[in-house]
């Protein structure tokens, strides 16, 4: 191989993990291994990363080979050497080879050996009452268990054979042709067992689950969705996933997704309904019943006197969302008034004449009407007005000339229409 000689990396972490000198001999590397190994083992309750890293650095300082091309290349040709080949090990294969077997558990087996099986997730339609009143919902699911006939064995008899393709260690080892001629060999799952070590022959495969090992379970759920819980919020059942031989088995995690409400919206504990007032209630006051999300009728109504303008806010407070686990505590109803204004034409001459008596004029500084120019004001719809000048923009999109200051100018002037 010309012209492929490696960069040179990193190669003395794996030392400082172990905590040995770079001419630690084998022995020395075991006896690291060995108790710091067993200091940070997760089921002692260490950190799984710090496992991790000891693991890896001792699964390549043990080996003459990978040491090899560690100290003279550092990890990331044994990196490029590994990759693809499924190079990473399990640590606790590494632990549990090293101590031979059988590891802290008192039930034979090891936890840290099983595979963490996928968590399953639903979203689940809810409605904005569903979340203020609390609701459950029953969920049917078929799901994958043990075989309750060979408990997950996959055979009558309950026996399994060693797998004759990887002579029951669960890997394969293949040769691969590394940088400068040397040789590695890479570990794989073998594809025959995957990875179990363990085969049924075909005269003793389960009559009831056909050799599978699992079969096909119907389950309902019943999921309580809580007073007060949030969009995207996440109900979760531990380990009600799929089962599988070896495997802990994940869970079904549902995601709440809150349908759009008529009426209501939510802003965190908070309600807003949008309510319409004639200009008439608007000033002289109203009163209106408005149903709630539990079905309560509200009287709400303003006190005499009250002017409510346009775009304003009032909030009636504890007729919010309830707080989730702390449902006795609620947020604000806020509700957001328009002011729906008569048509041009709807009053007479004779009301424009009681309203003015009502309404004292504006006293204006210059209302010398004579001086001032005409103007016509007219309708305009905003939107399409925005739409016209966007195309137009895109038009002009080559001239250089920045005049870009088209909007409308609303300075207000002093001449007001009589
Ligand atoms: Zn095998
Ligand atoms: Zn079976």
């Amino acid at each position: 191989m010309f012209g492929r000689v490696p960069k040179r990396s990193d190669n003395s972490k794996y030392y400082e993990v172990l905590g040995v000198s770079k001419n630690a001999s084998q022995d020395e590397l075991k006896k690291a291994y060995r108790k710091a190994a067993i200091k940070n083992h997760p089921d002692k309750g260490g950190d799984p990363e710090k496992f991790k890293e000891l693991a890896q650095a001792y699964e390549v300082l043990n080996d003459p080979e990978k040491r090899e091309i560690y100290d003279q290349y550092g990890e990331d040709a044994l990196k490029e050497g590994m990759s693809g080949g499924g190079g990473v090990h399990n640590p606790f294969d590494i632990f549990e080879s090293f101590f031979g077997g059988g590891g802290f558990s008192d039930h034979g087996g090891f936890y840290g050996r099983k595979k963490q099986g996928e968590d399953v997730v639903h979203t689940l339609k809810v409605s904005l009452d569903n979340l203020y009143n609390g609701t459950t919902k029953k969920l049917s699911l078929s799901r994958n268990i043990l075989c309750p006939k060979c408990k997950g064995k996959g055979s009558n008899s309950g026996k399994t054979v060693k797998c004759y393709g990887c002579q029951g260690s669960g890997t394969k080892t293949t040769t691969r042709q590394l940088l400068l001629g040397m040789i590695q060999r890479v570990q794989q799952v073998c594809p025959d067992c995957r990875g179990s070590g363990e085969v049924v022959h075909e005269r003793d495969r389960c009559t009831h689950c056909k050799g599978k090992m699992v079969v096909q379970e119907k389950k309902v759920l019943e999921v309580h969705v809580e007073k007060g819980m949030k969009h995207g919020q996440k109900i979760v059942f531990p380990g009600a996933a799929d089962e599988a031989p070896d495997t802990v088995t994940g869970d079904i995690v549902f995601v709440l997704q809150q349908r759009e409400h008529p009426k209501f919206k939510r802003k965190f504990d908070d309600l807003y309904i949008e309510h319409n007032l004639t200009l008439k209630e608007a000033l002289c006051g109203f009163k209106f019943v408005l149903t709630h999300l539990d079905g309560r009728k509200l009287l709400v109504k303003t006190d005499p006197g009250q002017v409510v303008k346009p775009g304003q806010y009032k909030a009636i407070n504890d007729e919010g969302m309830p707080h989730y686990q702390r449902p006795f505590m609620k947020g604000k109803l806020v509700i957001h008034f328009n002011v729906e204004f008569p048509e041009s034409g709807a009053l007479s001459s004779e009301q424009r004449q009681s309203l003015k008596t009502i309404f004292p004029a504006k006293q204006s500084s210059d209302m010398d009407v004579d001086v001032c120019e005409e103007t016509v004001l007219h309708d305009v719809n905003m939107d399409e007005e925005m739409r016209r000048k966007q195309r137009q923009r895109q038009y002009e999109a080559y001239d250089q000339d920045d005049d870009d200051d088209d909007e409308p100018d609303m300075h207000r002037v002093g001449c007001n229409q009589q």
